[in-house]
Parts: structure tokens; sequence; C-alpha cells
């Protein structure tokens, strides 16, 4: 018996049949028969843990992911499970979660994107801004007050680097910090396109003593609702149920307190939280990958053209099973890496060394590089496969093909990856004596 699905979209044009089978429980029963082999008994577990309460909360809450539903309404559930971050246990704000790092993220991932993508991409963000602090928290109390805001799912948050006429260039902004005699800054400028910032209670930004000079970067954490923050709502019509926003900063003052690190230090901390950014997004872009092509997946091996299940035509058949191969292989490395990832944060107890750490730069942009590239052809290529039913409303076939368009924009472009990996190359190369 399928589940009963309530209409999301204006005509339903897939039938009642198909559509029940792309159910969120037959997507992730698929998803388990694929990944079962891959993944250890504690990754397995808490993957179908994750997906149990995600299709508890559908069902309990009528979600339909139609255009009405704000995304936003569902974080404090979320938050409440543990869901926002799995990165690691947060024992500073006595939450312990278990089990947590990389990998384990990686399966929390996996459960909401299938379940809603845009709601997946927004709780990303509010990772970045969850990141900077717990590094920086240096047990003072309006920070983890902060941090536990985030974690738990108590409020959005954002982070704040890019600026209208400074985006690829994230050293050289604009936006100004000036000390105050009494330890705190008043803050100038502007940034744009920062996910959730409408809708934040928190952000992390970046300023500069100096405009235009890296050396003077500083980090900040800021509460919304002090005065000087303004913000409206960009629109990014590929994710249109998050809010994105351009700030001005007009006379800023943010205490002493919230300075996460002072001028000097910016710098250093906005590079240190590039790599879990980067492989967020790869994780995120993979999680679409699997999404896509298990709707294509459901989908051929359903529907009937000329009296035959479209699967067994070669033309669909073999063009799916490329897309498949490329996923399962990609995901393979990504999980290696996190698994790594995982045991080297273990052995050097949370701090690595900094070699290891560089290393890690480059392994960062390859698989963002890689993953964002690959998102963007398989749900693409699903979507195709599923022909109009692939294009049309009834499904979440839609998102995945517009949030997929983004993911090599954010966090530093496909250009910019390129770039840093080239640099890399040229180090190791150096290193290598030849
Ligand atoms: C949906 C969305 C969410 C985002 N979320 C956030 C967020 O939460 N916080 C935040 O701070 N920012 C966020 N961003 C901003 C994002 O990081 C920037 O858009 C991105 O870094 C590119 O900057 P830009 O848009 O100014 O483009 P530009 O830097 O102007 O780049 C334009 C083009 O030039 C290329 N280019 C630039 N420099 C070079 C170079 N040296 N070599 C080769 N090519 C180059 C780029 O690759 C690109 O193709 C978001 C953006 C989007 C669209």
């Amino acid at each position: 018996m399928e589940e009963e699905k309530k209409p999301r979209y204006m005509v339903q044009a897939i039938n009642d049949e198909i559509l029940g089978k792309l159910s969120l429980k037959n997507r992730y029963s698929f998803l388990n028969n694929n990944l079962m082999a891959l993944l250890n008994q504690e990754q397995f577990n808490f993957l179908k843990k994750v997906e149990k309460f995600c299709m508890r909360f559908e069902k309990k809450n009528n979600i339909t992911h139609g255009p009405e539903e704000d995304i936003y309404d569902w974080i404090p559930a979320f938050g409440k499970e543990g869901y926002i971050s799995r990165t690691e246990p947060f024992e500073m704000i006595d939450v312990n979660y278990e089990p947590s790092g990389a990998a384990i993220d990686f399966m929390r991932n996996l459960a909401l994107e299938f379940f809603d993508p845009q709601f997946a991409m927004g709780g990303g963000a509010t990772v970045l801004a969850i990141n900077p602090i717990k590094e920086h928290h240096e047990n003072i109390p309006v920070r983890l007050d902060a941090l536990k805001d985030l974690v738990t799912g108590q409020a959005p948050g954002c982070i704040c680097i890019t600026e209208p006429e400074r985006g690829s260039d994230a050293v050289h902004q604009l936006t100004t910090c000036e000390e105050q005699p009494d330890g705190s800054f008043i803050l100038n400028g502007d940034k744009i396109y920062n996910t959730n910032a409408p809708k934040s209670k928190w952000a992390v930004a970046y300023a500069t003593a100096e405009a235009n000079n890296g050396n003077t970067m500083a980090q900040f954490l800021i509460n919304t609702s002090w005065d000087g923050w303004i913000c409206e709502r960009v629109g990014i019509p590929w994710v249109p149920k998050l809010y994105l926003g351009k700030e001005t900063f007009r006379n800023l003052r943010v205490p002493k307190e919230y300075v996460l690190g002072g001028v000097g230090k910016g710098r250093d901390h906005l590079f240190e939280g590039l790599v879990p950014e980067r492989i967020g997004i790869a994780i995120m872009s993979i999680c679409e990958c699997w999404n896509a092509i298990t709707h294509a997946a459901i989908y051929a091996n359903n529907r009937k053209q000329f009296d035959k299940m479209i699967l067994l035509f070669q033309g669909v058949g073999f063009t799916l099973t490329d897309l498949w191969a490329k996923t399962t292989n990609l995901t393979l490395g990504l999980l290696k890496f996190c698994e790594s990832y995982d045991e080297k944060m273990e052995k050097f107890g949370g701090v690595l060394p900094k070699n290891i750490a560089q290393a890690l730069v480059a392994s960062a942009s390859m698989l963002k590089y890689h993953t964002t590239s690959l998102s963007k052809e398989i749900c693409y290529e699903s979507a195709n496969l599923m022909g109009g039913a692939g294009l049309c409303d009834n499904t979440l076939m839609n998102d995945l093909l517009n949030i997929s368009r983004i993911q090599e924009i954010v966090g530093g472009s496909r250009q910019i990856q390129q770039y840093i990996m080239s640099m890399a190359l040229r180090q190791l190369y150096k290193m290598s004596g030849i």
C-alpha cells in the first residue's frame, strides 16, 4: 500500500501510482539499499534514525513541499533532535551529541536533503555561523548562548563575507571596523547574498580596519536586533524558499565580548572556515545527486512507453547507470575524506597540524569542484530521463534542478577552486624536491 500524498502542485501531471512510488519512504528505501554495503553500522543506523524522524515530521505536519510552506518554521523541531549539525558533540554547550563527526554529519545531510533540498541548504548556512563561534567562543557566555541558539535550532544564523564589490576577492573587503577605547568596534559597509540573513538572529561578519587591506581583517558576532543592522531580502529565484540578505552596517556597534577575532586575525579565521564550508557544500551536492537519481530510478522502473518500462530502453537505462556509477564513486571518495578527517581530528585532539590542514585545503577544493559540477549534471540528466514529469512541479525534481545550479558559485566559484588547486599543485611540486 503506497503512502497517500497531498498535492504540492497546481495540476497533477504524474499518475497516482508513480507519484505514490516517489514517496519519501520509498526514496529512502532505495538510498539505503544503495548505501548499506558502503556504510559502517554506526553510520547506517544514524542515517535510518534521521530518516525516520523526517518521515514522521513530514506526515505529522502534512508537509507537501509546496510554495506556501515556510522552511524556516521547521528549524526548531530539527534543532530539538540535534539535527542542525552533527560535526561534533558540542560539549561546550552541554548537548553532547552522539554519534558525531564529519561522516555522521554526511548521513544527517542525506536524510535532510531527501526530505527537502532548500531546507537542507538553509541549515548548511546556519552551520557556517556555528563553526567560527565553536572555534572562538573562549568560554565567553554571550558567545556560548549564541552557539546554543544556533545548534539547538532556536534561531537560524548566517555568515557575511561577500560584499557587492568584493565577491571572489573576499580578502580585500571594503566594510570597515573602527576600534573604540572600550574595546568595542563600529562597523560600516555593505554585504550581500548572505543565506538566511533576513531570518537570522545571529550573524558572523568580517570587516577591515583599513579597507582593502586583508592584514587588518577582523571577525565579529552580531545580534541582528542591534541598531545599525539593516537587512533587505535579495531574490534568488532558483531557491525561492531561502531568504538571502543584502545588509547595510550603519555605525553598527559590536561590544568587545562579541569580537571573535580582533584586527589582524580575521583572515586566518576566514580561511579556517573554508575547508568545512567546502566539504559541507560537497556533501550537499552529492546528496542532491542521490535524490535526483533516486527519483529517476523509481520513475524509469515504472513509466511505460511503447508498452515497455523505459528503463529497458538503452537510451534511458545506460544513461541512468552512468549517472549512478559517477555518484556512487564520488560518494565513496567523499566518505573516505570524512572518515579520515574524523580519524585525524581524534588523533590530534581536534587541532590539526598545519601540514595536514594545508593538504586538506586542496582536497576540499577538489571535492567541492567535482561534486558541484556533478550535481549540476546529475540533476539535469535525471530530470531529463523523467521527461515532462521531471520538469513539472509535482515532485522535488524541480527544486533539485534549480538548487544544483547554485552550488558552483557558493563557497567560492568553480574558477576560484581551480585557482586554489593550481596553487596547491605548485606547492606539492616544490615539496617534492624535483
Ligand atoms: C545562493 C547563494 C548563496 C550565497 N550564500 C552566501 C553566504 O551565506 N555568505 C556569503 O558571504 N556569501 C554568499 N554567497 C556569495 C558567493 O560566495 C559569491 O557570489 C561568490 O563568491 C562569487 O562572488 P561574486 O558573486 O561577487 O562573483 P565575482 O567574484 O564577481 O565573479 C564573477 C565571475 O568571475 C569569475 N572570477 C572572479 N575572479 C576570478 C579569478 N581570479 N580567476 C578566474 N575567474 C574569476 C568567477 O568565477 C565568476 O564566474 C552566496 C551566493 C549565492 C548565489
